[in-house]
């Protein structure tokens, strides 16, 4: 609950400087409100899911890094993780519970070809797939390192994946033939930014 609380807080209290720092008077009340809504629904999260484990040292620490080097991140998720639960998505507690993240029991993304792709933004998992919990859990780990960088750095990336197609000379044409937009954005860009590349080496699923 204090945990929850103080996350709630520290979500408002950061949304609400960048929004005066933005914005003066309105753009406080306008950091306070947003960061204030979304702050309580992942303090609820953090309290009811319990994704850190405040008994061992790794819990401790996620939830500080979490609060401070990856605010950012953390303050995208908790956005995230309200526009799911509004849109009617659940918490999944067995999967958050001391994962060092909150899992969401459906995912964002339609099956494609028979493959359910989990989305990850911050410590949000949207999707249960255990065979691809450890990539999405890579993610999280990223987003950790990376923190206010992490973000700028994948989106540079795509932006960059998309209009110049240095994977081509690398990627595996037979495996993934790219014929249609839809491949060449799933099977080329997609799987081929830094992110990605480095969580399916490390982590899986093999593709
Ligand atoms: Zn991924």
């Amino acid at each position: 609950m204090v945990a929850g609380t103080i996350a709630a807080v520290v979500l408002a209290g950061a949304t609400g400087f960048v929004g005066y720092a933005l914005g003066a008077a309105v753009g406080l009340v306008v950091g306070l409100v947003v960061g204030g809504v979304a702050g309580a629904v992942f303090g609820w999260a953090v309290a009811t899911a319990r994704p850190y484990d405040f008994s061992a040292g790794i819990g401790i620490f996620r939830y500080v890094v979490d609060l401070t080097w990856s605010l950012p991140n953390t303050l995208i998720g908790a956005v995230y993780l309200t526009g799911n639960l509004i849109g009617g998505n659940r918490v999944e507690r067995h999967y958050s519970l001391h994962s060092g993240c909150v899992q969401l029991t459906r995912g964002v993304f339609p099956r494609i070809n028979g493959v359910s792709y989990l989305t990850t933004i911050g410590t949000v998992i949207a999707g249960v797939a255990p065979a691809v919990h450890a990539h999405e859990h890579g993610h999280v780990l990223q987003a950790r390192i990376f923190g206010p960088f992490y973000v700028p750095l994948v989106l540079v990336n795509y932006a960059l994946a998309t209009v110049i197609p240095f994977w081509w000379l690398y990627h595996d044409h037979s495996r993934y033939p790219i014929r249609k937009f839809g491949a060449y954005f799933m099977d080329g860009v997609y799987p081929h930014v830094w992110n990605e590349a480095w969580c399916y080496r490390v982590y899986g699923p093999p593709r």
